[in-house]
């Protein structure tokens, strides 16, 4: 079996949710398993929605809320059969009211708790799986609509909660594998589960990709797909360097560090069942089906790239502590990490020096707390709106002078922390957010523009020039 994953873009009005038919269609003899994210932008309108009524705005909230239950129907009206039209009125209605009923509680209760949000924003995946299987089966395809819920069980962490694997691994199996084997096509959400008390969890933004890859590990899938609105991983965001172009072929060790260092194509957790299972993931272009798109294999080939790739996370926080107790002391560093475990808060880049440690959140919601128990370390400072870069290939570990060229092309940057070596293929550093763009064009054009590098998408051009003799 395979699981195909689709993005936003790709369900976000009947036009894409057609496009999905033709997709699936093609893919019946491998057994694909659907899994969708909410239409377009739904996940934010919905939150928009909750924070309205946050706010004692009722009437706004509902209205909001009728908008968007119009893009909805106006979608199920054109996809649905007539014999399940009305079928699937009543069932997205349903939903709707349900919204409603949320929206009055959080009203009522004059703040929006996370577990409220989750119940609303979980309604745009459950909302855009109804109106999918329902196009599929006007379509003539076996499709049946699943609620993943009761099979993914998370945390009680209301909005970042986690997949327990436990129990959700043999639920997703005797759930769906049943379904497969009667040559059904489950169709599901991304981004939902349940916490053991049933209450409704999501697992953070962007999170679909991450169930994707979570029910492909459950399944042993042949493959994963995730269908985006970009020809694949490409070299850098495509929205900040248009010239960006696709790369091929990766390594799950390179797309991992990519995903994880902000290109959020891939939602940084996506890999991790697919590498302990080693199941291939490719990322699609469903507006261009016809392109192969990018592979992540466990070892992509050697390319001539030096560098695969361009990733940068803006938003970013650093945070250093100074002291003297730090000089030639032991247990220090580890006291120091209690800090953010306790507060359960991830760091992604570290520093240390004689008497300094500096280290980067992306995750800020519990600082205050953080920053009131470093105090008891040292002095702490702290730095908002940085932003990370990482150049990412499996090359850099043996090319010498890749260092002087970075910095070289980005003389006019201030870099204010570095890191290279934990993970050796890739080159990681901060600069001032207002800098990151500037940055990062001149890095794409240093090492994917100028004739300089050859990358994966321009193979056989790297050929020709190596042969010719020519840079
Ligand atoms: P979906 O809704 O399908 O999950 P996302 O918006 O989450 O899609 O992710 C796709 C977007 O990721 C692209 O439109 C692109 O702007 C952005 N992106 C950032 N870095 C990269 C990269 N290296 N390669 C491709 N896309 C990238
Ligand atoms: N719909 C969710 C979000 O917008 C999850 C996803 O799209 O991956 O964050
Ligand atoms: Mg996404």
């Amino acid at each position: 079996m395979i699981v195909m994953k689709f993005g936003g873009t790709s369900v976000e009005d009947a036009a894409a949710i057609g496009r999905l038919v033709s997709i699936v269609r093609r893919e019946l003899s491998r057994q694909p398993l659907i899994v969708v994210s909410a239409m377009g932008k739904t996940t934010n309108r919905l939150l928009a929605c909750a924070q309205l009524a946050a706010e004692g705005k009722r009437e706004d909230a509902h209205n909001e809320l009728a908008a968007i239950a119009q893009h909805h129907f106006n979608a199920a009206e054109e996809l649905a059969s007539s014999d399940h039209s009305a079928e699937l009125s009543a069932s997205l209605e349903l939903r709707f009211a349900e919204v409603r009923s949320y929206l009055d509680d959080i009203v009522a209760e004059g703040r929006l708790t996370p577990r409220l949000s989750d119940s609303v924003a979980a309604n745009g995946e459950l909302l855009s799986s109804l109106i999918v299987d329902a196009a599929l089966r006007a379509n003539g395809i076996n499709s049946l609509w699943t609620d993943v819920r009761p099979m993914m069980r998370t945390s009680n962490a209301f909005t970042r909660a986690r997949v327990e694997f436990e129990t959700a691994t043999p639920r997703l199996l005797a759930g769906f594998g049943p379904i497969l084997a009667n040559a059904g096509v489950p169709v599901t959400q991304g981004f939902i589960g349940a916490d053991s008390d049933g209450a409704t969890t999501t697992i953070g933004r962007g999170g679909s990709d991450y169930s994707g890859a979570i029910i492909g590990a459950a399944l042993d899938a042949d493959e994963i797909e995730i269908w985006t609105d970009v020809d694949g991983i490409m070299t850098t965001d495509p929205q900040l360097v248009p010239e960006a172009a696709k790369v091929s072929l990766i390594s799950f060790a390179e797309a991992a560090e990519l995903a994880y260092f902000g290109a959020k194509v891939l939602h940084p957790s996506t890999l991790l069942p697919a590498i302990a299972k080693e199941i291939p993931v490719s990322v699609r272009n469903s507006r261009r089906p016809e392109l192969s798109g990018t592979r992540i294999v466990r070892t992509a080939p050697l390319s001539r790239a030096l560098v695969k790739a361009i990733a940068f996370k803006r938003g970013i926080t650093i945070v250093n502590v100074t002291s003297d107790r730090m000089l030639m002391a032991y247990g220090f560093l580890s006291r120091l990490f209690e800090v953010f475990a306790r507060h359960q808060t991830a760091v992604d880049m570290v520093s240390t020096s004689e008497v300094s440690v500096s280290v980067t959140l992306d995750d800020t919601h519990r600082l205050e707390g953080i920053i009131s128990e470093l105090r008891e370390l040292g002095e702490v400072s702290v730095e908002s709106d940085q932003a990370l870069i990482c150049l990412v290939g499996e090359q850099l570990k043996f090319t010498p002078g890749v260092a002087a060229r970075i910095f070289s092309s980005i003389e006019g940057v201030n870099v204010s922390m570095i890191s290279h070596g934990a993970s050796a293929i890739n080159v990681s550093f901060v600069v001032a957010g207002d800098q990151v763009e500037e940055a990062v064009l001149a890095l794409h054009r240093e090492f994917f523009h100028e004739g300089h590098e050859v990358h994966e998408g321009n193979e056989a051009l790297g050929v020709l020039r190596v042969l010719r003799g020519s840079s």
